[in-house]
């Protein structure tokens, strides 16, 4: 063999080495991009968040202006539930934005939370059931898979559901919300505290006091964990 052609070799060598090395470095680079993709719990929440605006697995999209999916920031303290959104939430699409809302705000407040800092706000139905009815149990079966999709994923330290519909559904209780509240109980390994809805103590305020208690109880499990 000439020197010219093991010169040659060399190269085409080195070359070849050269070529695996950067090609091998794009395919694992482009992999792990891919995967962070895939496990970014905001991809995956807005992912959520597309099914839930086209979905019809229950008669209430019939007359939803807009779906309601729930918002708030990955790892939560506090993930609050309630039923089902009422018509500020429809005309918004942004859970607890009227005056139940507003009240809700001062609850946090109170317990040094934020519900844009440290909270995820959501409902069991992501459309308005006509009037402010209940949802009827067809309608918060076809809709629970999204909010445990979304528990599973932002994986709140606590949650506190908002009065009977949405304690009854995720404790599996049938009680009433006064017999129901002032226990805690776990929902996907994760404390959970009932209390009343907000509107509802607005409408009788005689419920304050077991809010307050409730709000307590809160407290004391995000600052044990
Ligand atoms: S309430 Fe839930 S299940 Fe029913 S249409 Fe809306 S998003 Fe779908």
């Amino acid at each position: 063999m000439s020197t010219q052609n093991s010169l040659n070799e060399l190269v085409n060598l080195f070359n070849l080495i050269e070529d695996y090395y950067i090609e091998g470095f794009h395919r694992h680079h482009s992999d792990v991009e891919s995967v962070e993709q895939e496990v970014d719990p905001e991809n995956q929440l807005s992912e959520i968040n597309n099914e839930i605006s086209s979905c019809r697995k229950c008669g209430l999209f019939k007359e939803r202006h807009n779906t309601v999916p729930g918002e708030g920031v990955i790892n939560p303290l506090v993930m609050l539930i309630g039923e089902g959104p009422g018509a500020d939430e429809d005309r918004t699409g942004k859970p607890f934005v009227g005056r139940a809302g507003i009240y809700l705000d001062s609850w946090l407040k109170a317990i040094d939370l934020n519900r844009s800092e440290n909270c995820f706000i959501g409902n069991i139905v992501k459309c308005r059931p006509p009037d402010n009815r209940d949802p009827l149990p067809e309608e918060s079966s076809a809709c629970l898979p999204y909010l445990q999709r979304q528990i599973s994923l932002i994986r709140p330290k606590a949650i506190m559901t908002l009065g009977r519909i949405a304690t009854q559904i995720l404790t599996g209780e049938k009680s009433g919300i006064g017999a129901l509240r002032g226990r805690i109980y776990s929902y996907q390994g994760i404390p959970l505290v009932p209390t009343y809805h907000p509107s509802a103590v607005q409408r009788n305020t005689s419920l304050r006091g077991a809010v307050w208690q409730d709000l307590q109880e809160l407290r004391s499990i995000l600052q044990d964990g």
